[in-house]
């Protein structure tokens, strides 16, 4: 028996991309020590550098110390604690729509959104490159599933065409890609979910606190808050904390309270996360400046390591990766980039497309024009070693 195991193991084993876990003792807002190693951050998704913010820390202490260390049962029994019904004003209030809920992950958000709209019967029309979440989301609901080449809306409009006026139709994008640190083309979209009468989801985890006059986000950003039905985020990017949120009509906040299975059957948010959300929401729309460093910091890197002859894909943003293709020289990249003092990680695929294995750079607003110089200065030594640029 014991063998027998052994056996199905080692044959799962040889399926599988071997990953290991990094063991961190110290972070803060541009700095980590990991693995031993003291290390530039270039890996963190904490991109105003809001998780290191006194505010935040304070707030979750003085909610931990009102409410206690843990929620004690989901929200529908007695977890609800006011903290939710604050954080979510503040949350409407800041994103301008009629009502919000907030849910312990935006892994668990897109799960369970996706799951309760819709199911067998009903099609979705998802980007080529949506995040793991929503593509789990769509395999979980039994719904029809299209992908359209990435960004490309004429391929989705050829497949919405072939859809039945009577079908449920949703369309589901990223506002930024996180593994491309493109824009998804939320104009165009718009558009096509009007004339195909479909519903248009978009998930902000990576604009939220980033784009938009108080942070609001790509969609705010292209004034489409009053077109897309719904506006999903986190607060465990720039927001600096933990957890997500979906914006909406009244109806769809209720429908999902009594309906999403991984909101009803989950234990509630640890009044400290709760804390820290509803201060981050007030903070983050005070933040324009962060922001601003975070657009310079990101356009300067973006073209140094294009003139440097690195291929940075369609990167647009503060995510920027430099795809270089092959698994091995990847992983290669990321170690060289360790011994110099940088963290940045490998991605490879199933995360990625074959043949496109790349560094993943994700900027933040704490880090200085010179931390950046000195990275791009090993950067390019590594890349140069390494045959990767001239
Ligand atoms: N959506 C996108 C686009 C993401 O990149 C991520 C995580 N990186 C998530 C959802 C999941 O969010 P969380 O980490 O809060 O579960």
């Amino acid at each position: 028996m014991k063998r027998h195991i052994q056996s199905v193991l080692y044959q799962l084993e040889q399926k599988m991309q071997k990953r290991t876990l990094n063991d961190v003792s110290f972070c803060n807002s541009s700095w980590i020590v990991m693995n031993g190693r003291k290390l530039l951050n270039l890996a963190s998704n904490n991109y105003l550098g809001l998780a290191g913010d006194e505010r935040l820390i304070e707030a979750g202490c003085q909610a931990m110390r009102t409410y206690g260390a843990g929620a004690t049962a989901s929200r529908l029994i007695v977890g609800n604690y006011e903290l939710y019904a604050k954080a979510e004003a503040a949350l409407k209030n800041w994103k301008k729509k009629e009502a919000a809920l907030i849910f312990n992950s935006g892994y668990t958000a897109n799960l369970g959104i996706i799951t309760s709209l819709i199911g067998r019967g009903d099609i979705v029309f998802s980007d080529w490159l949506n995040h793991a979440s929503i593509i789990d989301g769509i395999r979980l609901s039994g719904a029809e599933r299209y992908r359209y080449y990435h960004n490309d809306l004429d391929h989705l409009e050829s497949l919405l065409k072939q859809a039945s006026p009577r079908q449920r139709k949703l369309i589901v994008t990223d506002s930024i890609f996180s593994m491309d640190g493109d824009m998804a083309q939320l104009e165009g979209l718009v558009t096509l979910k009007k004339r195909y009468n479909a519903i248009l989801m978009v998930d902000e985890a990576h604009s939220s606190g980033l784009y938009g006059e108080r942070g609001e986000g790509l969609i705010h950003h292209f004034r489409l808050q009053d077109d897309v039905d719904i506006q999903m985020g986190t607060f465990s990017k720039a927001l600096g904390s933990f957890g997500a949120y979906v914006v909406g009509e009244q109806w769809l906040i209720d429908y999902l309270i009594n309906t999403m299975r991984g909101f009803i059957f989950t234990t509630a948010l640890p009044p400290a996360v709760l804390g820290t959300i509803e201060k981050a929401i007030e903070i983050v729309q005070k933040e324009e400046a962060k922001r601003q460093t975070l657009q310079a910091h990101s356009c300067y890197f973006r073209d140094e390591l294009q003139k440097l002859g690195f291929n940075i894909g369609k990167s647009m943003t503060h995510i920027v990766p430099i795809i270089i293709g092959s698994n091995e020289q990847t992983v290669q990249m990321s170690e060289r980039l360790q011994e110099s003092g940088i963290a940045a990680v490998a991605i490879r695929p199933p995360t990625v497309p074959e043949g496109t294995s790349r560094i993943r750079f994700s900027l933040t607003a704490a880090l200085t024009k010179e931390e950046i110089d000195w990275a791009l200065e090993r950067i390019a030594r590594v890349g140069r070693e390494m045959g990767l640029i001239a």
